[in-house]
Parts: structure tokens; C-alpha cells; sequence
């Protein structure tokens, strides 16, 4: 009898941990920033294809445009916690902050 409960609890969805997945697998740097390490990796023009707010510029990053997504390398609070706060930035705009 197939099972159909969904898995409880998680709130995320099957794309979402694609993503994750692919962000812990992927080539990354990491770069000193503000104080902090950060890592930083790149989102090709193919693998954007959702539309982030960035907080360099407070303007979109639309579907289709490369740019990088950050997270604290020196976190206290461990990968996952880093991971789930990490942010979207145009390439420009990170290289000003
Ligand atoms: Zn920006």
C-alpha cells in the first residue's frame, strides 16, 4: 500500500534542500568580511531561477542573473543554523560590502 503522509515538520520544500545540497557539495571560497569569514558561492546564470532580494542594494536579483550566495564560515551556531540565514547578493554589490 503506497504511502502517502507527507514528512512532517520540515516546512521545506524538495527544491529548497536541492539547493542546500548543492551548496554544501558545490566549489566555494571562502572570503573575510565585516569582521568574519564568509563563504561564498557563486549561482551561475543556470542554476538562478528563482528571484532573491538583495540586502546590498535592497533591489531584486531576477531569475537567470549570476551572482553569490553567502554564509558565515566562523559561525557559533554550526552549518545548518549559517546555511538557513545565508543571503543572495548581486556579485557587485558583495564585492562592496
Ligand atoms: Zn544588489
Amino acid at each position: 500500500m503506497p504511502r502517502s503522509n507527507r514528512p512532517r515538520g520540515s516546512g521545506r520544500s524538495a527544491e529548497e534542500d536541492d539547493d542546500l545540497t548543492r551548496l554544501l557539495t558545490g566549489w566555494r571560497r571562502t572570503e573575510v568580511r565585516r569582521g568574519g569569514s564568509w563563504n561564498v558561492q557563486p549561482i551561475g546564470e543556470t542554476q538562478a531561477t528563482k528571484e532573491y532580494a538583495c540586502p546590498g542594494c535592497g533591489k531584486a536579483i531576477e531569475p537567470g542573473v549570476a551572482h553569490v550566495v553567502t554564509w558565515r564560515a566562523d559561525g557559533v551556531l554550526g552549518d545548518a543554523r549559517d546555511l538557513a540565514d545565508r543571503r543572495h547578493w548581486h556579485s557587485a554589490c558583495w564585492r562592496l560590502s
